[in-house]
């Protein structure tokens, strides 16, 4: 058993954005500016991020048999990303996100395709792969009753878990007792309803507060607030994905707590310096020299 194994099980998504000075109004049709294609998905986006700061990563999920899956299979192969738990589903389209991008007036639909097949059925076949690492990664874009297989799984065979809940979508308390560590955002802490929380959950969550950093329990179960680095900021989108792959590659490598969170929160920083989700995500040396 390789114990820095990370395994990220999540969606992967071609970004496709267009940016436009005018948004169309109903029935309207106004030409647009730049047109872009993003590898993304919070999924493929936070395997990226800890594949980067040198994490031995295998990422469960799926594509469709189209161009974007192809382009989206042989990316993650080159970011060095084990590919082996990523099924080609024939008739079922590659997970997508339409972005409108207006100044700061963003409007995306996802559709998500291909993520939507991944089911408990189909990471049943892939369980040894879960079994066999250190650590596994969960967001919210695949069916929540495939993230509580998962969640489950992974505690039966004593596999740590990090549940990034993004998007928000409901869970039970039985289920976060499971989970090792909690990432939300701010709003997402507030949708679980944190403070509302017993002890034990409190104790595992993590909330990242944008600019403001992140806020943790520590072992004396003290609220301690790690302080985001200040930097010039071009481009947020990816800066909660950089930070859960960053975080979790720290948990697999034994760091503690306070030093995967702090780590975490220097990748992050770094992210948001750069345009893109994924072409913003820090390598370990990139890092190294940051905190030095
Ligand atoms: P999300 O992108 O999921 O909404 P946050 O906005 O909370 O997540 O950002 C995640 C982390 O990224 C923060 O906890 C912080 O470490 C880092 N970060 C985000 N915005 C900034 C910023 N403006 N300056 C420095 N670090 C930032």
């Amino acid at each position: 058993m390789n114990k820095n194994a990370v395994c990220v099980v999540g969606s992967i998504n071609m970004d496709i954005t267009v940016s436009t000075s005018k948004m169309p109004k109903q029935g309207e049709t106004v030409l647009g500016e730049k047109y872009r294609t993003y590898p993304g998905g919070k999924g493929a986006n936070q395997a990226v991020a800890a594949a980067r700061l040198g994490s031995d990563v295998t990422m469960i999920g799926a594509v469709g048999d189209d161009v974007f899956g192809k382009h989206l299979l042989t990316h993650l192969q080159q970011e060095g990303i084990q590919m082996q738990g990523v099924e080609v589903l024939g008739g079922v389209s590659t997970g997508i996100a339409n972005i409108i991008m207006m100044n700061q007036d963003n409007r995306i639909i996802v559709a998500p395709g291909a993520n939507q097949h991944v089911t408990p059925e189909m990471i049943e076949k892939k369980k040894h792969i879960i079994q066999n690492s250190d650590i596994v990664l969960l967001q919210q874009e695949i069916p929540m009753r495939t993230i509580q297989y998962v969640i489950e799984l992974a505690y039966e065979s004593g596999v740590k878990v990090v549940l990034n809940p993004a998007p928000f979508q409901p869970l039970s308390k039985s289920l976060l007792e499971k989970v090792t560590y909690i990432t939300p955002n701010e709003i997402e802490a507030e949708a679980i309803n944190i403070t509302q929380q017993n002890v034990r959950i409190q104790r595992k969550t993590i909330i990242t507060l944008g600019k403001s950093g992140v806020q943790f329990v520590n072992n004396n179960g003290e609220k301690k607030l790690v302080p985001a680095f200040l930097v010039p900021v071009k481009d947020t989108t990816g800066a909660g994905d950089t930070f859960n792959g960053a975080f979790v590659s720290q948990i697999a490598k034994g760091a503690s707590l306070h030093h995967a969170i702090s780590y975490a929160n220097a990748a992050a920083a770094l992210s948001v310096t750069k345009i893109g989700a994924q072409t913003g995500m820090p390598s370990e040396v990139e890092v190294e020299e940051f905190l030095n």
